[in-house]
């Protein structure tokens, strides 16, 4: 008889703006190395520091048409008014097939679609809510890290406010008071442990 082998576990990290996504996303890339991050497609521009292929792939609007044209896009959204992300599909699936643990850190919009596509595409996929400790806290955050106009940081906490409200379509959500703790906490949901390393 023919055994299906089971399938290795998407998990789409989800949250509002400015909570931590992207810090969490890296500690886990840095600390559990075995964890493959997706690098999503955007129209925004770089910012500075940001790499094509390792933060996005800056791609121009036209590219970004096409990619969504051929179906190559996992899932799309336009992202704080603005600009458009999307996850292309090809590399999510060819990391889950050769069994290696996968994240995508995207919004709420993206994760929804995600959850669609999965029942049609048989993924087995696992949604994590990132959730301040407060709104006051994650008000903080955006205005601390600097990199948004005043007009775009409240652009983002009108959308925040409604995403803050989603946290009950999440399968676990996680309290990011602290990144270290945050990660961690990701890395057991996703069923992933720390190398120990070899003593000599
Ligand atoms: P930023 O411009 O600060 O890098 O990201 C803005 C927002 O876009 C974040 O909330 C991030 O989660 C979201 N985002 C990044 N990549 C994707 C993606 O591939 N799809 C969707 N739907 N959202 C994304």
């Amino acid at each position: 008889m023919e055994r299906t082998p089971a399938r290795t576990r998407l998990t789409v990290l989800a949250g509002p703006t400015a909570v931590g996504k992207g810090t969490v996303s890296a500690d886990i890339r840095a600390r559990y190395p075995q964890v493959w991050l997706s690098v999503s497609a955007t129209t925004r521009p770089p910012r500075p520091g940001e790499v094509h292929g390792v933060h996005y792939l800056f791609v121009e609007p036209e590219e970004f048409d096409q990619m969504v044209a051929a179906g190559d896009m996992l899932e799309w959204a336009v992202v704080h008014g603005r600009h458009r992300y999307g996850t292309p599909r090809g590399p999510v699936e060819a990391h889950l097939a050769r069994g290696i643990p996968t994240l995508l850190e995207i919004d709420l919009q993206g994760a929804r679609q995600v959850r669609e596509a999965a029942s049609v595409r048989g993924l087995d996929a696992q949604f994590v809510f990132l959730s301040p400790p407060s709104f006051d806290e994650l008000v903080r955050r955006l205005v601390g890290r600097g990199t948004e106009s005043a007009e775009e940081r409240e652009r983002r906490l009108r959308t925040a406010r409604t995403e803050l409200a989603a946290e009950s379509e999440f399968d676990v959500t996680i309290v990011n008071d602290d990144v270290t703790h945050a990660t961690d906490e990701l890395a057991r949901v996703m069923g992933v442990t720390t190398v120990t390393p070899q003593v000599a």
